[in-house]
């Protein structure tokens, strides 16, 4: 991936620059509004408060295949993030990362102070490109889990690799526990599932996992305790059945997948209006309640969403068209094709 410079924080508001667009949140949406604000012509920066960008794509399966984004047939997710990010950085974006912005304070001017965990940035129109916001995996409540966590208890499964030749264990029944079940199924010593109801992936990977050699306990199941051994890892793991009887197994590795927790956090109290932890836009300009704040991807709420990545792309470009005539009213909405647009820079360039 490409190497990204994080600049700090100016001490002092007024060293601040003031940028045209500032995009909250470097997923995949994120990123590629900075593009588009960069072929706009518009100045702009990316606040995230993760270490790397990618959103999701980064955080929860970097080593999944993507099926469904325009241009690749399958595509890694990192591998996908890693494109979007080249072609962010096409736009010169300023990249605040592990930063969260905690509060937006609109100015009298029609400006914006974002207030982050850093200090201060300033802002002519704000995207909101916040995703589900802050995510926390559901932490397995079985005995000796928190001891445990971060020595071969996963939530998020990143690299393929570690699992190699060992001794599984998955818990869940999601698409994201079956998926790695068959993902790790070829290369790990033995991948056992265990989850406590009926699967909720989808069918035909179910299918798939029922005639594949990892071995399921299912329905009724559940992790009662997880043991340390040497070298203070996890290294077995007692399940029951909800009926009573329980069964010891030797895990080298135990993956978590049993959901997530998603919260806007501190979204929610810039006033802006809200369904369901989403950010209500208008259908038409993406515009929240707030004008000069627009909202894409994941975030963005409005009748017949799809929250998929190339559903935010597309709303990343109505945002930030959006955004540039909000600052400059005589602009216009509709910047023409990339095509055209380049080839005259190139020209102008070369002159
Ligand atoms: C397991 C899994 C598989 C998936 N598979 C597919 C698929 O095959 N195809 C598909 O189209 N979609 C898929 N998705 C959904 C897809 O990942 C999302 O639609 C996409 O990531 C949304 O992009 P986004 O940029 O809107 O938000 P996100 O990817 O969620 O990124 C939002 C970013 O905003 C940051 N942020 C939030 N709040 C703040 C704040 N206050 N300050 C600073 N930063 C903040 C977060 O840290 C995050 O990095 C999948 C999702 C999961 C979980």
């Amino acid at each position: 991936m490409t190497d990204v410079t994080v600049i700090p924080a100016s001490p002092t508001l007024m060293d601040e620059p003031i940028m045209d667009i500032t995009v909250v949140g470097a997923g995949p949406t994120g990123l590629f509004a900075a593009f588009y604000a960069g072929l706009r012509g518009a100045s702009v920066q990316v606040i995230d408060s993760l270490e790397e960008v990618g959103g999701q794509c980064s955080a929860m399966y970097p080593e999944k295949y993507i099926y469904d984004v325009i241009g690749y047939p399958m595509v890694l997710a990192k591998d996908f993030v890693a494109a979007c990010l080249d072609q962010a950085l096409r736009s010169n974006p300023t990249l605040h990362l592990r930063e969260q912005v905690q509060t937006l304070e609109p100015l009298a001017d029609g400006t914006f102070i974002l207030h982050t965990t850093k200090g201060q940035r300033r802002s002519r129109t704000v995207i909101i490109a916040a995703g589900v916001g802050a995510f926390e995996p559901t932490r397995l409540g079985a005995a000796g889990v928190p001891e445990l966590e971060g020595r071969g208890i996963h939530y998020f499964a990143k690299h393929i690799e570690e699992f190699r030749d060992k001794n599984v264990v998955i818990v869940g029944g999601g698409d994201s526990a079956v998926d790695w079940a068959l993902t790790l199924e070829p290369l790990a010593r033995t991948v056992n599932l265990i989850h406590r109801s009926k699967f909720r992936a989808h069918e035909t990977t179910v299918a798939d996992l029922e005639a594949s050699t990892v071995t399921l306990h299912y329905p009724g199941y559940e992790v009662v305790e997880v043991r340390s051994g040497p070298g203070g890892r996890i290294s077995g793991l007692t399940f029951r059945h909800l009926e009573g009887h329980t069964q010891d197994l030797d895990v080298d590795e135990l993956i978590c997948a049993i959901g997530f927790k998603a919260d806007p956090g501190p979204i929610k109290t810039w006033n802006l209006e809200l369904q369901r932890n989403q950010v209500i836009v208008d259908k038409v300009t993406l515009q929240t309640n707030i004008p000069g704040v627009f909202a894409a991807g994941d975030i963005a709420s409005y009748p017949a969403k799809f929250k998929l990545i190339a559903n935010g792309a597309g709303e990343a470009v109505t945002a930030v068209n959006h955004a540039v005539q909000h600052i400059d009213p005589s602009a216009r909405l509709d910047a023409g094709h990339s095509t055209t647009i380049m080839e005259k820079r190139e020209k102008a360039a070369a002159i």
